[in-house]
């Protein structure tokens, strides 16, 4: 895909060398835009409940009929553990609250995309697929997850949740330096 257009002015991009790179970047005067590339953020989440892992079946393509934990991409301007817990409950009408991030993935392609996992504890809700996105959804053991379609990645995801025995990043409470509007997540 072609980007010729400024994405955060709307100015045309010209070619130019940034350190060394020749990339596009925005002519309109005081902004500081540059195509570095494109990409995408997905999240996921691992939600627990009595040694049970939080699936669902998609009802869309890509996956269709393939069982994965919840998930979807960020929004430009909410932080990414609210961006998880809107999903979880949009998705299954669970109320849960993150832990951690416990895993990441990068995936480097057309568009690179970066996937964030995280641990997160079951607060509420009985699990109710939204009907658009995904058409089941509920609490499964891995004996249960067994004979059904899980896809692999989810698979990996789950050991990990299961197995690391960890917390992962978690969100730091109190930094020692006030960064306002920074999520922070430290070991
Ligand atoms: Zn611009």
């Amino acid at each position: 895909m072609e980007i010729n257009y400024c994405m955060s002015c709307g100015a045309p991009l010209e070619i130019r060398d940034v350190d060394g790179t020749m990339r596009k970047a925005c002519t309109a005067d005081g902004c500081s835009f540059v195509h570095w590339g494109n990409y995408s953020i997905g999240v996921g989440a691992l939600v627990l409940r009595d040694e049970k892992v939080l699936l669902v079946r998609r009802a869309q393509e890509p996956g269709k009929g393939y069982w994965t934990n919840p998930g979807g991409y960020i929004e430009q301007l909410e932080m990414i553990h609210d961006s998880i817990k809107r999903e979880v409950k949009e998705e299954t009408a669970v109320d849960a609250e993150v832990r951690g991030i416990v895993a990441l993935r990068d995936l480097p392609r057309n568009i690179h995309n970066v996937y964030i996992a995280f641990a997160m504890d079951y607060v509420s809700g009985e699990p109710e697929p939204d009907g658009v996105e995904v058409d089941m959804a509920g609490f499964y053991s891995l004996q249960e997850l067994e004979t059904m379609n899980v896809a692999g990645f989810t698979r990996w995801l789950i050991d990990v949740a299961l197995r690391s025995g960890s917390d992962g990043l978690t969100e730091d409470p109190a930094p020692i330096v006030k960064m306002d509007g920074h999520g922070l997540f430290r070991v």
